[in-house]
């Protein structure tokens, strides 16, 4: 730690910072306004106390990007809502980056270094719920932001704002990004981004996720491929002439035993999950036609590529042993996420400056509502006030196209407490609260604390030397980046 030793209390940190970067500021220096996310101790920079002066604003904007809910790729309102908030705030933006309609990048500045801020706002199909503690879709089978996205593409904004008000405030040299990414969920999107070197000059990437918690030490995700094996055989009449017939369903289910027989023979940690998307149309028609749709996941994409490649090996030989032929079409493939330590450090202690979400009592009422809906033990809603300690990184078993920069660029992310204590991603319980002012709070500890960590790494040189030096070391002496989808353009409709 070098901008913050541990010996020095919050308030001396404030003043040194504030003493060598603006000391005019020193003079006007807005003292905190009481919000719902109280400081531990001290004083705050102006700069948290412009987010929250716009906080009201901000929870305007992810709420309709909340009702816009729209699927990857198809985010065509959401994107142009964010775009229009950089572009009035001054920020350059490039749209339609990377072959993505709805990707884009805003910038300011010039020169070294470059931070880049990046925020998601795809929602998830059939997920459609109203802001409410009962299950109440708003449209039956329709999108839901299950996993935040509307909070995370507007706390991140919000902090790309915040950030570039504060350079041009006091002066700051270096260039200043905002990568607005779409279709995280299942397409892959920033893969792309990162495949045509849209992020290879950049030094960090500061970035975060709505969660149940307010923690920095998130971790690391399971690398995933996913792909559509399409087999092809010979129609004939099942009964009459199925000796004519080469039956593309059978080699789905030979190729699917053999995979499941491989579940045997691969480290146990390995996730592998399949549904047949087509399989004929009748039982008398030998079936000219199948569809088998696979995900695979291990925590190191280097074991997950062996792995992927015995998968389709099986793929080969099912159409060997039944007569057919398959093509393979790899939709999504993502890295597992590199953390850095040293910047989640950076991070972690910015998030206890800033503090976790405070209830108000109907936020307390709505949230034990909720709570008495969610399966197993739940962690009490207070614990939403509260920032983790530090606990070294774990490994979720989820999984992120923010995995595919992380092994570009040194990458920090931090969880915000935007879901009740407890609050699975991915379920309805998470679109309510979403939906909700507990949302909006969490979402400004998010932008708070990306804000406070991406103006450490523009003042001090050293962090961004020290992140890379880290990131060098993980990624070992002759690491070199690839992807499945080298050869292939974005699924943009993947959803349809
Ligand atoms: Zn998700
Ligand atoms: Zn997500």
């Amino acid at each position: 730690m070098t901008a913050i030793g541990r010996g020095t209390t919050f308030a001396q940190h404030l003043h040194l910072l504030l003493m060598r970067y603006f000391p005019a500021l020193l003079l006007v220096a807005t003292p905190l306004v009481a919000t719902a996310q109280r400081p531990k101790t001290g004083m705050m920079p102006p700069v948290i106390a412009a987010l929250d002066a716009k906080s009201a604003h901000y929870a305007d904007v992810a709420k309709q990007i909340w009702s816009f809910a729209e699927l990857g790729y198809e985010e065509v309102k959401s994107s142009a809502l964010l775009r229009r908030e950089l572009a009035t705030a001054g920020f350059k933006v490039d749209s339609g980056v990377a072959g993505e309609p709805t990707a884009f990048i805003a910038s300011y500045g010039s020169g070294k270094p470059v931070i880049a801020i990046v925020g998601e706002f795809d929602a998830l199909p059939g997920l459609s719920q109203d802001a409410s503690p009962d299950k109440k879709p708003l449209i039956e089978g329709a999108a839901g932001h299950g996993c935040g996205h509307h909070l995370f593409g507007t706390a991140s904004v919000a902090s790309a704002i915040a950030v570039k008000e504060w350079m041009i405030a006091n002066k700051i040299g270096g260039t200043l990004r905002f990568y607005g990414t779409p279709a995280e969920e299942g397409g892959s999107g920033k893969v792309y981004m990162v495949r045509d070197g849209l992020f290879d000059d950049v030094d960090a990437v500061v970035t975060w996720h709505p969660g149940d918690r307010n923690a920095a030490s998130s971790g690391s995700t399971l690398a995933n491929i996913g792909a559509k094996f399409r087999f092809h055989g010979i129609s004939a009449h099942a009964a009459a002439a199925p000796d004519k017939g080469r039956s593309a369903l059978d080699a789905v289910e030979a190729m699917d035993n053999m995979v499941n027989m491989m579940r045997e023979h691969v480290p146990s940690d390995t996730r592998i999950h399949y549904v047949i998307t087509n399989g004929g149309k009748a039982p008398n028609v030998v079936p000219d036609f199948a569809e088998v749709y696979y995900y695979a996941r291990h925590n190191d994409m280097r074991v997950l590529d062996d792995i992927w490649d015995r998968i389709t090996n099986a793929a080969k030989g099912a159409a060997l042993g039944t007569g057919t032929t398959v093509d393979v079409d790899i939709i999504s493939a993502v890295w597992n996420v590199l953390p850095n330590e040293y910047l989640s450090r950076l991070m972690q202690a910015n998030l206890e400056k800033v503090g976790g979400v405070t209830y108000t009592p109907t936020d307390v009422a709505f949230a034990e509502r909720i709570q008495k809906t969610l399966i197993g033990p739940v962690p009490p809603v207070s614990e939403a006030a509260t920032v983790a300690p530090f606990r070294g990184f774990g490994v979720t078993s989820a999984s992120s196209d923010m995995g595919d920069v992380s092994w570009r660029v040194p990458t920090v992310q931090l969880s915000a407490a935007t879901w009740v204590p407890g609050t699975p991603a991915h379920s309805w319980q998470a679109v309510a609260a979403g939906g909700m002012d507990i949302g909006a709070k969490g979402m400004m500890v998010a932008a708070k604390t990306m804000t406070l960590t991406t103006m450490e790494l523009f003042t001090d040189p050293q962090h961004v030397v020290k992140a890379r030096a880290e990131f060098d070391k993980s990624r070992g002496p002759n690491f070199k980046y690839h992807t499945r989808l080298e050869g292939r353009k974005p699924a943009l409709d993947y959803r349809k």
